[in-house]
């Protein structure tokens, strides 16, 4: 199934989101599954539980579309589930981010360079890696959406003053996407877990 996204002012992507059980979530194959659908045709690299009105500790990333600008994101297909990155560390590089949630902008972000992430698979084993370069930023936009944090919350105080209006106007469906939304106020769609 496609989800609509959640777009930016939906109280949803403010929650910090909870860690999930098997017992919880039987049928968590069939999420992650709708949830590299949605991200593909929304033409996302990245999508986090959240955005598709689901609370809990899990979101996709699909590096392909990037491989051209980032060769090492070639086949990066991935699920985390409650993931927790433990460490941040190396250089902070400033680079451009944009977010399904957030249609049509685009700011500058500081980010660290290298992470080590803790997280299940979908069959539910436990997994610690690091990751570098772009791969990791792509992972620490996802992981923020976690803990209720999006990328316009981490650009500079005048960058946010001056981006302030056009987050209104995307609160209220100002904006094009060539994606199904739901924005704040609108009932989120009931996902079987
Ligand atoms: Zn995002």
């Amino acid at each position: 199934m496609i989800y609509p996204i959640v777009i930016y002012g939906h109280p949803v992507l403010k929650r910090v989101a909870p860690d999930i059980s098997k017992e919880e979530y039987p049928h968590i194959k069939q999420i992650v599954n709708d949830m590299f659908d949605t991200m593909e045709v929304s033409h996302g690299v990245g999508l986090a539980a959240p955005q598709i009105g689901l609370s809990a500790r899990i979101f996709v990333v699909n590096g392909n579309p990037l491989k051209e600008d980032y060769p090492e994101m070639e086949n990066f297909r991935k699920v985390f589930i409650n993931a927790h990155i433990t460490e941040y560390w190396g250089e902070e590089e400033i680079i451009e981010e944009g977010c399904l949630s957030i249609p049509g902008m685009h700011e500058d972000v500081s980010r660290k360079s290298n992470i080590r992430i803790e997280y299940l698979d979908e069959d539910w084993n436990f997994h610690t890696d690091v990751f570098s370069g772009y791969t990791a930023r792509v992972i620490q936009h996802e992981y923020d959406h976690l803990d209720g944090i999006l990328y316009v919350d981490r650009v500079s105080q005048l960058r946010k003053r001056l981006i302030k209006g056009k987050l209104n106007g995307i609160i209220k469906g100002n904006f094009d996407a060539d994606y199904k939304t739901i924005l704040s106020g609108q009932k989120l769609k009931t996902i079987e877990k």
